[in-house]
């Protein structure tokens, strides 16, 4: 056992300590495909004191400390790129609390969002916030990069469900923030200033998140066009009728080509783009929500429209949305993942943009997402290591692209390793340099998780 190992393990009896090996490659890396950079040591917490206990200790050795929950991130957030300590909380997976009265859950970092979706359903209670990683993710890596999802779109994303949070900083403090009632304005926001905060400024232990009513109803339609461009007008569509989805996906030229071979629907001839528009809330309203888009729709030029007239069928329409990233990969093996989001009245130039980009440099480009709040999934797909160069300066170009249309360089995965690099042209060297100075102030020897976000 290494001396840093064995230290840890005298250190916190309650608590797993795992070295660097085969068996724990996995903390090494996360979903971002940025490269592999094996930690020093690994430590399961199994409490706050367990983490207050590694924070103190790392700051008197001025270690390195990456927090890390399922690692499912898509912007190298829990990567070890400097070695040194993964705390990783996903032992911490308890859901303590689910109050009816005070619309609130209290739970653990590890619990899975899924884990938690389903436990408050069971009690007529909704959790909105819903990454397509609910499966997997969990609830203390959705803080840390304010994660959103397809109902983002109506109900908004993480941080707008956070109440309060218990949290250890660099120093090895533990913190309280926020509150239990749905109010509560005392003093700086610290609770939202932790939540996107990436792991840089402190570790969450503990969080009380907001619980709405569940709805009862949910209608969902899908709409085929005979082009990506007129899918996104019939997305501006279904807003001009006075319509609030809660979820308006759009489906490129591209991706509908790459699902149709699978998709458990016949696309009609000529399919050149789709949209699914999902509306939920109490009662038979819903319905006339569905139809009424179906109608803005086929103004809007639309080839065809279904409407799921059942469960089974509303659950085929969301299968085909999650077929795209796999399917994607049968085209080429391998891609680069954006996720800029743009004002949703640029959408169609975004759009446009980016078909230029891939024309320009000879590489097939796929656009798909959350076309409802303007957050597109830009991929630029390759298969050989010269395709793969081409893509990587082809994302300066889309980051511009979406910069230039009011937009910024990611609506949900985060900046992490993988958008430091062009954070300075959204954000500006003023706002950096404060940014640098709050860092600072919650870690004054920068350990934790450093290298991340500034570039
Ligand atoms: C198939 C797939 C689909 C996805 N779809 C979406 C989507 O629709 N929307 C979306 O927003 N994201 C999506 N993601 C990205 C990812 O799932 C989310 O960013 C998720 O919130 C990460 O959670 P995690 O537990 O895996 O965190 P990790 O990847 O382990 O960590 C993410 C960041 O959080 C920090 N962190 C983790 N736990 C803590 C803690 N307790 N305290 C402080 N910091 C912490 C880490 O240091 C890191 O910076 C998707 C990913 C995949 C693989």
């Amino acid at each position: 056992m290494s001396s840093l190992a064995a230290q840890l393990t005298a250190l916190l009896p309650s608590a797993t300590v795992l070295e660097p090996g085969e068996s724990t490659s996995a903390y090494a890396h996360d979903e971002s495909l940025l490269g592999s950079y094996p930690p020093h040591a690994i430590v399961l917490a199994s409490s706050a004191s367990d983490v207050q206990k590694v924070l103190t200790y790392a700051q008197s050795m001025r270690l390195p400390v990456v927090p890390r929950g399922a690692g499912s991130g898509k912007s190298g957030g829990a990567v070890p790129e400097r070695g040194g300590i993964v705390v990783s909380l996903e032992r911490m997976n308890r859901i303590l609390e689910i109050s009816p009265a005070d619309g609130v859950a209290v739970v653990e970092p590890g619990v899975i969002l899924e884990t938690l979706q389903n436990a408050v359903e069971d009690q007529g209670l909704f959790y909105p916030p819903d990454p397509n990683s609910q499966a997997i993710c969990t609830i203390g890596g959705n803080l840390a990069h304010n994660a959103g999802g397809p109902r983002a779109l109506k109900y908004g994303v993480t941080k707008d469900y956070v109440l309060g949070l218990e949290a250890v900083l660099p120093t090895g403090e533990l913190i309280k923030c926020g509150h239990r009632s749905w109010k509560g304005v005392a003093g700086y926001d610290l609770t939202q200033l932790l939540v996107g905060s990436e792991g840089t400024l402190a570790v969450i232990t503990q969080a009380t998140l907001k619980l709405i009513p569940l709805p009862r109803r949910a209608e969902t339609l899908l709409a085929f066009f005979s082009s990506e461009d007129d899918a996104a007008r019939g997305c501006q569509a279904v807003f001009a009728a006075g319509l609030l989805p809660r979820a308006c996906e759009l489906l490129d030229a591209t991706v509908m080509q790459a699902v149709s071979g699978r998709a458990p629907f016949k696309f009609p001839e000529g399919v050149g783009g789709g949209l699914i528009v999902e509306f939920d809330g109490l009662d038979e309203g819903v319905m006339q929500e569905v139809v009424r888009a179906g109608e803005a729709c086929q103004q809007a030029h639309a080839l065809d429209v279904i409407v799921a007239q059942d469960e089974s069928q509303r659950r085929r329409i969301w299968e085909t949305r999650r077929m795209i990233s796999p399917s994607l990969k049968a085209m080429r093996p391998d891609k680069l993942s954006e996720d800029v989001c743009v004002p949703r009245g640029r959408l169609v130039e975004l759009i446009r943009a980016v078909r230029g980009i891939g024309k320009k440099h000879g590489l097939l480009t796929a656009c798909y997402g959350h076309a409802g709040d303007g957050n597109l999934h830009v991929n630029l797909l390759f298969g050989s290591p010269e395709e793969r160069k081409t893509s990587a300066a082809a994302v300066d170009e889309v980051i511009e692209a979406a910069l230039s249309l009011g937009g910024t360089i990611t609506g949900e995965h985060g900046v992490g390793m993988a958008k430091r690099g062009f954070v300075t042209r959204e954000l500006g060297g003023e706002q950096i340099a404060l940014q640098k100075r709050l860092k600072a102030a919650f870690d004054p020897h920068n350990i934790l998780n450093p290298g991340k976000i500034f570039p």
